[in-house]
């Protein structure tokens, strides 16, 4: 193998860019030369294909979303797509890709794999939504720049007594709430994993109220339910103070963690080492702190375990 490429699809995450680099490095320590994907699929559909350099990696550490960019596609899911998508690689020589994204760029790299091209996944998603991995690149950070919003957001709610509901990112996976929540002393936590109705949540802050707490901060997961609907339901049936806070984009922004800087070294290295070993259609991941690997469609299919027992740890240090 001499020829690498690498591209970021999907949402961004902050330390896509050390994964990059750590790809660039590892793939040049290899012997490699590394070309660079731009605007994911759908650059590659489009032939915006370049030599990744020294420069271009260089100082970009700190930076959060992607050097490379990224984009979605839907020409990449089609026939037509992919064959192009094939094309240009075979064009450029790039004998191994490196698709670092979430699952929905796994699957378009099962697609890539299923036609020859030998492709690796690294899981880069905010929303640490992917089973087989315990941690994806992004989520980390996007947990601590939460955590440090709850700070803010509590110095203001105390000042007037009030209830702080804060929505983060999560469609499916609450791993951001719980773990801000956690980071943040929330008073309660709601994610699609537990349900529970307005009507118990709304109960758990009157309670507060009736024993002296006034200020509680409430973390919703998006995929449990918006924090607007559920300010309107307690002051429909509560005389409880409530504040909503959509935090949006903010939580995936900005320079990430040690923690996510280090994960995606230790991923890119295997990636690229998974390559040039000749084991193509697999995904890298973290399992108990070692960098392990697992075919592409098992890392799809493994279901993404909720930590039941940080939730009620949680619930725990919420009730006393
Ligand atoms: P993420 O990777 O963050 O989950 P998406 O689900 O948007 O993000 O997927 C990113 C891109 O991966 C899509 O825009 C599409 O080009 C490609 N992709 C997703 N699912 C498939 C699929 N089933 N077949 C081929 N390509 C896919």
């Amino acid at each position: 193998m001499k020829r690498i490429g690498v591209l970021t699809s999907g949402g961004d995450t902050p330390g896509m860019n050390c994964a990059i680099r750590s790809v660039f490095k590892t793939g040049v320590a290899m012997g490699l030369q590394v070309m660079g994907i731009y605007h994911g699929y759908k650059g590659l559909i489009e032939g915006r294909v370049d030599y990744l350099t020294h420069e271009d990696v260089e100082n970009k550490m700190h930076k959060g979303g992607t050097i490379l960019r990224t984009a979605r596609s839907e020409d990449f899911k089609t026939e037509a797509g992919i064959k192009k998508a094939i094309s240009v690689i075979k064009a450029y020589g790039i004998e191994g890709l490196v698709v670092i994204g979430g699952d929905g760029s796994f699957r378009g790299s099962m697609e890539l794999v299923k036609r020859g091209i030998p492709t690796i996944g690294i899981p880069g998603t905010i929303d640490n939504d992917m089973g087989y991995t315990d941690f994806t690149i992004g989520f980390d950070t996007a947990v601590n720049n939460v955590t440090n919003e709850i700070y803010k957001i509590r110095d203001t709610m105390r000042a007037h007594d009030r209830v702080g509901v804060i929505e983060v990112m999560g469609r499916n996976c609450g791993d951001i709430a719980l773990w801000a929540g956690i980071g943040g002393a929330a008073d309660l936590i709601i994610v699609p994993e537990v349900p529970i109705s307005w009507e118990d949540a709304a109960n758990r802050l009157e309670q507060n109220k009736l024993r002296g707490k006034l200020t509680s901060i409430v973390m919703i997961a998006e995929g449990a339910g918006k924090a607007e609907d559920f300010v309107k339901y307690v002051r429909e049936h509560t005389d409880v103070e409530i504040k909503a806070t959509v935090l949006g984009y903010i939580q995936r922004g900005g320079n990430p963690s040690a923690f996510d800087r280090v994960l995606a070294a230790r991923l890119g290295e295997r990636a690229v080492e998974l390559l040039v070993e000749g084991k193509a259609g697999r995904a890298v991941g973290i399992r108990h702190n070692t960098i392990y690997d697992v075919p592409l469609d098992e890392a799809i299919e493994i279901k993404d375990e909720f930590d039941s027992k940080l939730y009620e740890l949680n619930e725990m240090m919420a009730k006393f």
